[in-house]
């Protein structure tokens, strides 16, 4: 996720020429705060019983309209048993949203709704690894907590109603049950949105059917790679769609899908097609695009920033930081999710750098900005470590200074201190860890791939300027004999 203001410190360094929307600057400070204030009241814990299922598929059928703030629909969820006996399985579900009645094999199932959760009586108890399924039906306006998590909109002139879904971290069940857990991916989704026909939803996955009946239209998107409950997404308006491509080096390509507004439709067209670019370049330096059977893609949204949906970002603009940086997350933040927020560098960090090194070999002018810039604002003030300590803080997990720019420096210090080649094969290594592939990583999995491709411990290096505060600022002391003189 980005969030970012526009600041004038790049006139200081002689750069106004180069005339692009500048997205190096990001700051969560006062927006991030202010729209994830009810996180900061009520810290989500996930639930205990998390751990007793595994969820292997969820299929969503939900009916909307962008002009009205309301959903309806149904979510089959197939899950296996983790423990030896499994009597009841719960999913997280606001209060605000009204259960019609649960289905398990067509046989209507007792359940209660209460405390953001829905736990449901399984008629036959399972063994472990034992399969079952339930479907929720229900309805309801998602509630408005200062997530953000199912928002309407307008854009344009013509005022054209604008629905999306932002769920990280703990958004997901304001608007849809789920298990929000950063231990269990959902395995494979199928998404199928009814709109009125004017209107089409972007989605995750590929599009594998699109029906308009009776002034209606339903969009089927299908998922068939792991994906974290947070990054599941639906944003729907009058989109125009084009595509952009990345032509691969056995003959195929990797579509890159676009839904823009109307009226950004021509400008959109200039700015996507770098995209295919920068992805070439991730793919040089850390690996295959890990969607590539399916597709990337850009869906604009009336958020500031941009939000990197699995498959799909969801995009405020398209400035080149912006797609430089979500696209980075399909490496680092999708396909290898954070195992805790503790470890949020893992995600922001590293497509801060990533966005970085597209800077260093596409835009090379900005390079020597994008260094001075981050460094400056980790030392805008003295204190602070990359890790997070205080997970109660949302404003802190997404800590601009810290979680971003603080953790993408600390890269780039690890590349200075071990060699371009020991970083950039660590960096591969990690990347194709089948610990983390399609999975979740912490700290300690990336710090092991750095120290075997440079073949040295990094203990100090991490403890310093990871766990510890690495650099710290005194301010000078004047004695009695300097005050006098001045
Ligand atoms: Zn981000």
């Amino acid at each position: 996720m980005i969030r970012f203001v526009h600041i004038l410190l790049f006139l200081c360094l002689g750069l106004i020429t180069i005339a692009q929307e500048n997205e190096l600057f990001i700051s969560d400070k006062i927006a991030l705060e202010e729209s994830r204030n009810f996180l900061l009241k009520s810290n989500f814990i996930e639930s205990q019983n998390n751990s007793l299922t595994d969820i292997v598929y969820q299929r969503m059928e939900w009916q909307v309209d962008p002009a009205i703030r309301y959903i309806s629909g149904k979510v089959t969820s197939y899950f296996k048993s983790e423990t030896e006996l499994l009597n009841t399985i719960e999913f997280d579900l606001s209060d605000s949203l009204i259960v019609d009645s649960v289905f398990i094999r067509n046989n209507s199932a007792a359940f209660t709704h209460q405390n953001n959760k829905v736990e449901i009586n399984l008629q036959e108890s399972l063994l472990l690894n034992q399969l079952d399924s339930a479907t929720i039906f229900y309805h309801g306006v998602p509630p408005t907590s200062g997530f953000g998590s199912f928002e309407t909109s307008f854009h344009g002139t013509e005022f054209t109603p604008v629905l999306w879904t932002l769920s990280e971290p703990y958004g997901a069940m304001e608007w849809w049950p789920c298990k929000q857990s950063l231990a269990d991916k959902i395995d494979s989704i199928d998404v199928i949105v009814k709109t009125p026909e004017q209107y089409k939803t972007a989605s995750n996955g590929i599009l594998v059917s699109e029906q308009v009946n009776d002034s209606t239209r339903t969009m089927h998107w299908k998922h068939r790679f792991p994906i974290a409950t947070y990054l599941v997404a639906i944003a729907v308006t009058n989109y125009e769609r084009y595509s952009d491509y990345l032509e691969t080096e056995n003959g195929d390509s990797i579509e890159i899908l676009n839904y823009v507004y109307p009226e950004d439709l021509e400008d959109a067209k200039g700015k996507t097609p770098v995209t295919a670019e920068i992805m070439q370049l991730y793919q040089n330096l850390v690996g295959d695009y890990p969607f590539a059977a399916e597709k990337y893609g850009h869906a604009q949204f009336g958020w500031g920033g941009g939000m990197e949906h699995q498959t799909m970002s969801f995009m405020g603009s398209f400035g080149y930081g912006l797609i430089a940086h979500e696209l980075a997350h399909q490496w680092f933040g999708d396909y290898i999710t954070l195992g805790s927020w503790q470890d949020i560098w893992l995600n922001e960090g590293f497509a801060t750098y990533l966005t970085g090194l597209s800077y260093e070999n596409i835009e090379t002018d900005w390079w020597p900005v994008w260094k001075q810039v981050y460094s400056d604002q980790v030392k805008q003030e003295p204190d602070g470590s990359v890790y997070v300590t205080d997970t109660t803080s949302v404003a802190r997990i997404f800590s601009s200074r810290l979680s971003y720019a603080k953790g993408g420096y600390l890269l780039h210090m690890l590349r200075w201190v071990i060699g371009d080649d020991a970083f950039f094969q660590g960096l591969k290594n990690y990347f194709t860890d089948p610990k983390v592939a399609n999975g979740f990583a912490y700290s300690e999995d990336v710090i092991k791939h750095f120290e075997q491709a440079a073949d040295t411990s990094l203990t100090e290096f991490f403890n310093d300027w990871l766990y510890g505060e690495g650099f710290r600022f005194t301010p000078p002391v004047l004695n009695q004999l300097t005050k006098e003189k001045q």
